[in-house]
């Protein structure tokens, strides 16, 4: 025996919930598969456990994908006000921690909480320790998942990325996408430290824990934040915003001092205290970089050349990251299915009628500060509306 829904939904993850939420609040008889034995498990760990759930500053640029102007309807018609205005009507307490981005205050099961309870009103039923295992179409979708059928007229697949396997993301969405004939924009880790190559590890990696306010560029993409520096390599915002565009084979480049100019604070502090060159560079990098700079790039005599050596290459610091730490390590998936498969509007493919895809399995990746959840729920609104 089979059961029957107008909606099925794969995955409670924020996109799955946040769409059956919609769908049940138009009437439809919405339910949700989702293999874990509770919903929403990486809103859980996410922000630190604090869910950083949108930004305020969201805007088309903080998205990467292969057609730029895909998101753009989805984000204007379920904005971060309107995901506000829903976390302000649970009284859920957040904050502004930096840049727009907004956390709650006490702990992401705030947000859980408050998608369990809209799903619940909305009349959504979740399936949880239900692996979808199959799909296919006959006049309708069946579902099979090992030990029971489900049918609906309408699937929405909203089954994540490939990040944190252990957790169980799986490659379902994508292996539905290419079943069903849709292409995939080639997937890869994003947002995830980089790992440098040996000869930079053993120069540099025994200062983990080091941080310093750097830009990082690639190509023309550049960002200005916190870098950190690990055992295996480079973390922090700066280092996982720009791992989403990095290319394996190309270089990154680090400027270690952004905006300052280092000769003329040495001369200054020269002057100022009688201090050693070496000293008075010590003041203008973290100290312990700076130290195991000089130690590896001290120049024999402080020439006027030689200080603008320094200079330049404390702007312009060149490392060829040997790779990245993986889908263990990495927030997102970068890539997925092709935007060209699908209704910006509706998420609706535009091959299969009645089959939808929204969330992190679409070709969308967030910055990092938030992105990612409001491309969850804007996919998930736009689809959820629509079905
Ligand atoms: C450590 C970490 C911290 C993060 N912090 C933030 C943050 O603070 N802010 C932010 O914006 N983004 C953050 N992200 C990214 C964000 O979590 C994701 O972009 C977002 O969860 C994607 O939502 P989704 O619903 O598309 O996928 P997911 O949340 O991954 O949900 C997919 C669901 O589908 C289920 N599933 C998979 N295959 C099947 C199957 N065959 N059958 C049934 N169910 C299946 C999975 O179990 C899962 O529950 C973070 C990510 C990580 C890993």
């Amino acid at each position: 025996m089979s059961r029957k829904f107008d909606v099925l939904i794969l995955g409670a993850g924020a996109a799955g919930l946040f769409c059956a939420v919609e769908a049940g609040k138009r009437g439809r008889r919405a339910a949700i598969l989702e293999l874990a034995d509770r919903p929403g498990k990486k809103i859980l760990i996410s922000g630190g456990g604090r869910c950083n759930f949108t930004n305020i500053h969201c805007t088309p640029q903080n998205f990467i994908s292969a057609n730029e102007h895909f998101a753009k309807s989805a984000l204007a018609r379920y904005t971060p006000a309107d995901f506000i205005a829903l976390v302000e009507k649970h009284k859920i307490p957040y904050y502004e921690k930096t840049l727009g981005q907004l956390f709650c205050d006490r702990a992401a099961t705030d947000i859980t909480n408050m998608l369990e309870s809209e799903c619940l009103e909305a009349g959504v039923q979740i399936f949880l320790n239900t692996r979808t295992k199959e799909v296919q179409r006959t006049t309708e979708f069946v579902v099979q998942t090992g030990t029971e059928e489900f049918r609906a007229p309408t699937l929405v697949v909203a089954t994540g990325g490939l990040s944190i396997p252990k957790m169980g993301a799986t490659s379902f969405g994508y292996d539905l996408a290419r079943q069903f004939g849709l292409k995939i924009i080639k997937t890869r880790p994003a947002l995830v430290p980089l790992v440098l190559a040996k000869q930079d590890q053993r120069a540099y990696c025994d200062l983990s824990g080091v941080s310093a306010a750097i830009t990082v560029s690639t190509g023309h993409q550049s960002f200005r934040e916190k870098m950190l520096i690990t055992h295996k390599g480079l973390s922090g915002p700066a280092v996982l915003q720009i791992s989403s565009y990095w290319e394996k084979g190309n270089p990154i480049r680090i400027d270690l001092a952004p905006e300052r100019d280092v000769t003329s604070a040495m001369r200054e502090a020269k002057t100022r205290n009688g201090t050693t060159a070496r000293a008075a560079f010590l003041g203008v990098l973290p100290k312990r970089l700076a130290d195991r700079w000089l130690d590896l790039h001290e120049p024999k005599s402080w020439t006027n050349q030689a200080l603008e050596k320094l200079e330049s290459d404390v702007h312009g610091w060149t490392l060829l990251p040997a790779d990245t730490e993986g889908y263990d390590k990495a927030e997102v998936t970068a890539g997925g299915v092709d935007t060209n498969e699908l209704s910006s509007k509706t998420m609706e493919s535009r091959k299969v009628p009645g089959l939808f895809f929204i969330g992190e399995v679409v070709d969308v990746t967030g910055h990092l500060g938030g992105f990612n959840f409001q491309w969850a729920w804007s996919s998930a609104a736009a689809a959820g509306r629509a079905l």
